[in-house]
């Protein structure tokens, strides 16, 4: 009998909607702002992400464009998500989201004229999308990094320029939102995750396959493929 390979899992990096979109909105935290120390990597102990927020979970809110949608980036690592977001990922057993703390939203400043009690303000709640044990690949990458990482478990490096980049083949756990090893400064998603936004039709996020996504602000270029 024929054997056919699954294909290999496909990855999509997460972003909020540009700036100026119909749901720019700019998150800031409300005093006393309380935050832990940052997360270190549990074999050389560098530092691998930004200090994490802890309560009171507070918010002002100021509205750049029409509505508020169902992901908004917050300052740090964290990101709010609406309830109806919350409750569908967890209803369907999603992973790889931490935290879900209530948020109180103090105030929502609207930039844009508008009809009085005409906006709708979702019940938000924190998560952290985990560290997860899927690496980027060293190799098959046009990543322009500053220096080879020096640890294999978190790969901490600078990282100048992204022209694209893979997972390593084996080191996905399977969590649907993650912070790759390598690259913890971005969040990427599974192809269930991608789905799952598009039947619930979730709004503020973006999301490009992890091959096409370019980050290149000097405008240094792909790194050079590895000599054979
Ligand atoms: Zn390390």
């Amino acid at each position: 009998m024929a054997s056919e390979f699954p294909a290999p899992p496909r990855f999509f990096v997460l972003e909020e909607e540009v700036s100026s979109s119909r749901y720019d909105v700019e998150v800031e935290k409300v005093e006393p702002v309380n935050r832990s120390d940052a997360p270190h990597c549990p074999r050389c102990g560098d530092i691998i992400g930004l200090l994490t927020w802890l309560p009171p979970y507070r918010v002002e809110l100021e509205l750049h464009g029409q509505e508020l949608g169902d992901f908004v980036r917050s300052t740090g690592y964290e990101r709010l998500i609406s309830e109806r977001f919350a409750d569908a990922f967890r209803a369907e057993g999603l992973t790889g989201l931490e935290g879900f703390h209530p948020v109180e939203v103090v105030r929502v400043r609207c930039l844009r004229k508008r009809p009085r009690h005409s906006l709708t303000v979702p019940r938000y709640s924190v998560v952290w999308p985990c560290f997860g044990h899927a690496a980027v690949d060293l190799v098959l990458n046009r990543v322009r990094v500053s220096r080879p990482p020096a640890c294999s478990e978190c790969r901490a490096t600078g990282i100048d320029a992204i022209h694209g980049f893979v997972l390593e083949p084996g080191t996905w756990r399977g969590e649907d939102i993650f912070r790759p090893r390598g690259m913890q400064g971005k969040v990427v998603v599974t192809e269930r995750f991608k789905d799952f936004v598009n039947q619930h039709g979730f709004t503020n996020m973006r999301l490009t396959p992890t091959e096409q996504f370019v980050r290149d602000p000097d405008g240094l270029g792909p790194a050079p493929l590895p000599s054979s």
